[in-house]
């Protein structure tokens, strides 16, 4: 019969890419090593409006160091963002840069048994799940609000159309500046005189 306990416990699978062995540090408060893995993107590192696509090199750079209740981590990623500007909607890419900091308990101390704090990460047995505390930093990294360049100057409020491809010049009669309203009034009169190359009946010259 199985020996399994009620509650399963996952142990990560010791070759997944986020999974770190912790036996070659040893025990020893104070000692430390680090390591330099390219890994695969996991899915699901998305807010609205960019992402870092699945199975995207990510450089992970890792410093584990053995403290007295566990083992303290520092990563640190780079990871390429894809999404749609903010502004234009057309595509923008970018990358992220993230830092952070974890504790990792040893889970056959006193600690482990005082409750399932899910803020709390548990060494199991010797390997540690990186990928919980990953994902949390990227996606907190993730723009909100993308760019397709720093600039972007959006779409025209008036037709919609993307401002950096109508260019500089476009713009529509109605958005004149205020200023100019009074005479764009004079306008509309005597522009239907030029039209059809009559005088306008109530023309200022009638
Ligand atoms: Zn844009
Ligand atoms: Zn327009």
């Amino acid at each position: 019969m199985s020996q399994l306990p009620s509650k399963p416990v996952t142990h990560p699978a010791p070759r997944h890419p986020l999974v770190f062995d912790t036996r070659a540090l040893g025990r020893q408060p104070g000692t430390a090593r680090s390591e330099t893995r390219i890994v695969p993107a996991p899915a699901g590192l998305r807010v609205a409006l960019a992402g870092v696509p699945a199975g995207a090199d990510i450089k992970l750079t890792v410093m584990l160091e053995a403290v007295s209740e566990g083992v303290l981590v520092t990563g640190e990623a780079v990871a390429p963002v894809t999404g749609e500007c903010a502004r234009c909607l057309e595509p923008a890419a970018a990358s992220v840069e993230v830092t952070w900091c974890e504790l990792y308990e040893r889970g056959d101390g006193p600690a482990a048994a005082a409750g399932d704090d899910s803020d709390r990460h548990f060494l199991q047995g010797d390997l540690l799940d990186l990928e919980p505390a990953f994902r949390d930093a990227v996606v907190l990294a993730l723009p909100l609000a993308p760019l397709c360049r720093p600039d972007c100057a959006g779409l025209c409020a008036e037709c919609g159309v993307r401002l950096a491809d109508a260019g500089p010049g476009h713009n529509h009669d109605r958005t004149l500046d205020p200023r100019w309203a009074r005479l764009g009034q004079l306008d509309l009169g005597t522009g239907t005189g030029r039209q059809d190359g009559a005088r306008a009946v109530e023309g200022p010259e009638g």
